[in-house]
Formats: structure tokens, C-alpha cells, sequence
């Protein structure tokens, strides 16, 4: 079969692979939309999850499912199903424990293109398909339900880690796709103010859809000043983080009251350390928590979040700016998500056969 690989750091191209075998417990799906990830661009070119050969790229998409393995019990070929980036095995014990994308150890829940073949290929291999496929809505359209792969879910743990709770004053700070993601669900779980930080035209107009009630734009100086002037000195309750790097921490842990959280779901890609400013978080006694984590996958999740796209609770079609058609159009998407004009937010590829 045809796929899009990481040839090695730095490298991508088309590869002819066999079709991947299908264990009594996977499916194999067809991918029918298929979307390219900031991972992605983190995994190829800043070689994330340390060098790969021939590594089909690729973990958000929707598909049909075309064989399962006999003790698979409810999905069988044709189904439509949404595949959630992070793949857990359910039956391990890090799972039991209730951290399903440490399944296996750390971060192991996220297999696809990171330690099995992705989804940008003609076929792909779902591991625990009972416990990780869900059911395409009858109806959804499946480019908007790419964005239930990791976008939307992602976001949305943000806020489940800063644990938002009604009235709290919210910060989320960077608004790509997974902060725009976090916006709503800071506003579905109640925020009172909730400023979004980010500057590009388009993404700014959707977090106000999502229920932003204040744009904090960087190039309008220290977005700490920003939020501590709006907030009379007394900062916010929670924040989320989904854009900057390990001296973003220095800016979220001072402006949390004491007592508050963050939930961070950025990739901090470099620096040997996270910079906590000592006397902003209480000189060690603050009581300001930092959580950080990777989404945790599954059905349930991804089925409950689709029912919410489906009551009209969360749109996520308005993060895709970009569309294209046929297998071959990946490599065009994945290298759009590199150079990001600012223009994008996602693109998705849809694949009829
Ligand atoms: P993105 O690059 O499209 O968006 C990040 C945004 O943050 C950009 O708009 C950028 O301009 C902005 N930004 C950068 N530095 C900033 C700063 N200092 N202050 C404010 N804004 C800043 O990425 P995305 O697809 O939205 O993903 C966000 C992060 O989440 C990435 O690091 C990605 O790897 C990570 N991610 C994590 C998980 C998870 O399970 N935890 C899953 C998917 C993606
Ligand atoms: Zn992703």
C-alpha cells in the first residue's frame, strides 16, 4: 500500500508498505478524512520523538472500517468510525489506574506515528478497537469529525486538568486549534471572564465565538500586565496553556490567584528545565498546581465529545481553514501545518475511494 512516512529527521516522502495485519482485538480502517497535526511538524522536523525511519506519519482521522479481529465485538467492516489519536491499551494497568495514555509507560498511549504507523496511509491498524474506535455520528460530516481525533478532546482535557469550575476567572493562553478547542471548554464548564492570548485575526474571531470575553494581543505589551490591569491586580483562577514554551510558566504561575491551577497540553519541545518563579508561587506555598498531560483516547471520550458537536455545543468545522481532496494531497497539508501561513488554523484532506 501507498503512505506518507518520516524518512528520517528532517525528511518526509511516499512509501510502499504492506498492509498492516489485523490482531483478534484491531481493526484495519480506510482513511476517508485525514488531518495533519503540529505534532506531526514537531515529530519530522524537530525529531520529538527521536528519529524514526519509514514511520507512516499521521494520527487524526476518520475511516471505514474494512476487517476485524474475531474478538472484536462492536464494529464489523463498513462501519464509519472516529480514531482518537491517543490509543491506549485498556486492559493495562496504568489504565486501570485512570492514566489510560500512559498505557504501557509514559506517553506510550499515543502509538500512531510515533511508535507503530500512522494514519496517512491506504490502510492503518487500530489496536483495542473496541475500547479506542468510535462511531461516526450518522450525519457528521467526517472532516468535521477529524477534529475529534486530538483537537477537540485535547482542548478540552486543558480545561478538565485546570479544573474549571463555574465563575472562575480563565485564562487560556495560545489560541491555535487546541487553545481555540480550550476556549470552549473553559466556556462550557462556566468561566466568568475568559481572556484568550493570542494576535491572529482569524483565530481571534473564533475564540470570541467560542465565548472569549477579552483578546489579550501580545504585541500590545506583557500579556501578564494585560490580564493582571483587567483583572485589578488580583489575576485569574485557572489557566490553560496551549501555545509558548518553558518560560510561558513564568507569566501563567503569576498571574494564578493562590489556590489556583494550570492545565498545561503543550508540547514544550525545548530547555532543560520549566521555569516556576519562586516568589509568584508562594515561595513553595502558594497553593498554585501545575497539572500537564496528554490527552487519554478512547471511545467514551471521543463518543460523548461527538455527541456535543452533534447538540450544536461545540463546532469545531471552524477551525478547518484548509481542504483538500485525495490521499496524495497530505504531503500538501502536512507541509501547510510547517510553514503555517497565518491564514491556517487546520487543514483536512478527505479521501473518497
Ligand atoms: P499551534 O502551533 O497551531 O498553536 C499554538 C499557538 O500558540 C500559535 O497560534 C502560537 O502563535 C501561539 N503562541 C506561541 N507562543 C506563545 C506565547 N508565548 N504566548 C501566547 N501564544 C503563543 O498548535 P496547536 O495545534 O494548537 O497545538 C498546541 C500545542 O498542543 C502544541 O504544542 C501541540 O504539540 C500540543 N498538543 C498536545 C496534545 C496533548 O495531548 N497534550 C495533543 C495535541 C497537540
Ligand atoms: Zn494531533
Amino acid at each position: 500500500m501507498k503512505a506518507f512516512a518520516m524518512l528520517k529527521i528532517g525528511e518526509t516522502g511516499w512509501i510502499e508498505k504492506d498492509r498492516p495485519k489485523c490482531g483478534p482485538m484491531d481493526a484495519i480502517v480506510r482513511p476517508i478524512a485525514l488531518a495533519p497535526c503540529t505534532s506531526d511538524v514537531h515529530t519530522v522536523w524537530e525529531g520529538s520523538v527521536g528519529d524514526r525511519h519509514n514511520l507512516i506519519l499521521g494520527h487524526e482521522g476518520v475511516g471505514e472500517v474494512v476487517e476485524v479481529g474475531e474478538l472484536v465485538k462492536d464494529f464489523k467492516p463498513g462501519d464509519k468510525v472516529i480514531v482518537p489519536a491517543i490509543t491506549p491499551d485498556w486492559n493495562s494497568l496504568e489504565a486501570q489506574a485512570g492514566y489510560s495514555m500512559h498505557s504501557g509507560g509514559m506517553l506510550n498511549g499515543w502509538k500512531f506515528s510515533n511508535t507503530k504507523d500512522g494514519v496517512f496511509a491506504e490502510f492503518f491498524n487500530v489496536n483495542d478497537a473496541d475500547g479506542n474506535l468510535a462511531h461516526l455520528p450518522e450525519g457528521m460530516d467526517p472532516a468535521t469529525a477529524t477534529m475529534l481525533s486530538d483537537m477537540v478532546p485535547t482542548g478540552l482535557h486543558g480545561c478538565e486538568l485546570a479544573n474549571i469550575e463555574y465563575g472562575d476567572k480563565v485564562c487560556v493562553i495560545g489560541i491555535g486549534p487546541v487553545g481555540l478547542m480550550a476556549v470552549r471548554g473553559a466556556y462550557l464548564r462556566g468561566a466568568s471572564d475568559l481572556f484568550a492570548v493570542g494576535s491572529r485575526q482569524n483565530c481571534i474571531d473564533i475564540a470570541k465565538e467560542y465565548g472569549a470575553t477579552d483578546i489579550i494581543n501580545y504585541k500590545n505589551g506583557s500579556i501578564l500586565e494585560q490580564v493582571m490591569e483587567k483583572t485589578n491586580g488580583k489575576g485569574v483562577d485557572k489557566v490553560v496553556i496551549a501555545g509558548g514554551d518553558v518560560d510561558t510558566f513564568i507569566e501563567a504561575v503569576t498571574m494564578l490567584k493562590p489556590g489556583g491551577t494550570i492545565g498545561n497540553i503543550n508540547y514544550l519541545g525545548d530547555g532543560e528545565f520549566v521555569k516556576i518563579p519562586r516568589a509568584e508561587w508562594g515561595v513553595g506555598m502558594g497553593h498554585k498546581t501545575i497539572a500537564g498531560g496528554l490527552m487519554p483516547g478512547g471511545r467514551l471520550r471521543m463518543e460523548k465529545l461527538a455527541d456535543m458537536v452533534m447538540k450544536g455545543r461545540i463546532d469545531p468545522s471552524r477551525l478547518i481553514t484548509h481542504r483538500f481532496e485525495g490521499l496524495d494531497k497530505v504531503e500538501e497539508a502536512l507541509m501547510l501545518m510547517k510553514d503555517k501561513p497565518r491564514d491556517l488554523i487546520k487543514p483536512v484532506v478527505t479521501i473518497k475511494w
